[in-house]
């Protein structure tokens, strides 16, 4: 996985390459062959929600740049899986799901796993569209599923210098842009290319459908 599917395709950072390398994924996805788990693809979990394709958890942590003890906000737990990355990296995570049912079942996921990672992860459910007011500013946040638009309420819960990564687009197909914070008046923002991700219901995302 992490030859053919993240260094072929340009993920150099290290850290994240040896966290991918590390992490078994086949826990996150449970009922599925651990062959399948490694699968070049998103894959079905509980609530009709996926865990995101390898590559993208790769390239969404690498754009973060996190640095030991950033704390970083996750909008969609799902199976845990890119929030156990991102405490592996460093990050003190702060993840919030909508579907209590994921919430739980990644909870009790991530004690298993067991290790400081899973120590750093605070998972809480409720619409994290947007974002949560109380623990900003964030050294970055990640939005893994796909907004209409880039919700103003997570660019003003960024700390200066820091990364919001959100896909945003239609339902079909998303951009995933990059929102960076230069000043306390000014945001950057670039696409790092297209992808797909089930959508971000809630109050900043689409309205509430049956997924
Ligand atoms: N990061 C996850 C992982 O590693 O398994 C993948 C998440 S899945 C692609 C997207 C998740 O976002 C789903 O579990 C979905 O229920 C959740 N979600 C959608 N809208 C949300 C919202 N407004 N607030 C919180 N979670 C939301």
């Amino acid at each position: 996985m992490v030859a053919q599917q993240l260094r072929r395709r340009g993920i150099r950072d290290p850290r994240v390459l040896e966290v991918m390398g590390s992490m078994p994924r086949e826990v996150f996805v449970p009922g599925l062959p651990a062959s399948v788990a490694y699968d070049d693809r998103a894959l079905p979990i509980d609530s009709g929600q996926t865990i995101s394709q390898p590559y993208m958890v790769a390239r969404m942590s690498e754009l973060l740049e996190i640095q030991p003890g950033d704390r970083i906000l996750e909008v969609g737990t799902g199976s845990g899986y890119q929030a156990a990355v991102l405490a592996t990296l460093g990050a003190r995570v702060t993840s919030i799901e909508r579907h209590a049912d994921l919430a739980e079942s990644a909870r009790e996921r991530l004690a298993g796993l067991g290790g400081e990672g899973s120590a750093s992860i605070d998972v809480r459910v409720g619409d994290g569209s947007l974002g949560e007011p109380e623990g900003a500013p964030w050294d970055g946040i990640v939005v893994t599923a796909g907004a209409p638009s880039i919700p103003d309420a997570l660019r003003e819960q960024l700390a200066v210098g820091a990364r919001l990564v959100i896909p945003v687009g239609p339902r079909e197909q998303q951009e995933l842009m990059v929102v960076e914070r230069s000043g306390p008046n000014d945001w950057g923002e670039w696409s790092d290319g297209a992808c797909v991700f089930v959508p971000l219901v809630g109050e900043a995302g689409w309205s509430d459908i049956e997924r």
